[in-house]
């Protein structure tokens, strides 16, 4: 990674308005809480922005109009870890598939390319942080994106 000072904030910021069309194209919703204390720390801002997008997007394909996305993020500090999440409320994982989705090429949708994820997570762990996943099939999804405070 490509690493600089940076805001993890910032970042999901930046990320919420290149994608604010596409969630009112979508008539769907956003719920945002962001940490007031998020402190800058080292990090690739392009690759982080992306993956942001990758998650946000599919999280919109996976919703029908009038669903809810919250994006939230906080501080831990005893962990030393600063942690995005990202939920949805559309179709879900089938359990069957969830060990599945961090792996290239691994798609459900007619058209899909399978990467989002697969490079998404290799962004997060070439940043010492991890990604994972909880999903409910009919409920909803979360991503958790929890990095290294350094
Ligand atoms: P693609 O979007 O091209 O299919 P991804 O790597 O982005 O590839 O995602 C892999 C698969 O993970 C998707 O095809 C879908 O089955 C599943 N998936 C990812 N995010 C979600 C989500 N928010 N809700 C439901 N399924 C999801
Ligand atoms: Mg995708």
């Amino acid at each position: 990674p490509q690493k600089s000072l940076a805001n993890l904030n910032r970042i999901i910021e930046k990320v919420l308005v290149l994608l604010q069309n596409e969630f009112r194209l979508h008539h769907l919703e956003l719920r945002k809480n962001l940490a007031p204390d998020m402190p800058d720390t080292l990090l690739d801002s392009r690759q982080m922005q992306q993956v942001f997008v990758n998650i946000l997007l599919n999280a919109v394909e996976a919703m029908k109009p009038g669903g809810e996305i919250r994006i939230k993020s906080f501080v831990d500090r005893s962990r030393g870890l600063q942690v995005a999440v990202v939920q949805d409320d559309g179709c879900g994982i089938a359990p069957e598939n969830l060990d599945k989705i961090f792996e290239p090429f691994f798609s459900t949708k007619p058209k899909g390319t399978g990467l989002g994820l697969a490079v998404s997570y290799g962004i997060v762990k070439a940043h010492g942080g991890e990604l994972s996943v909880e999903s409910e099939p009919g409920k909803g999804t979360r991503f958790t994106i929890s990095l290294p405070l350094g």
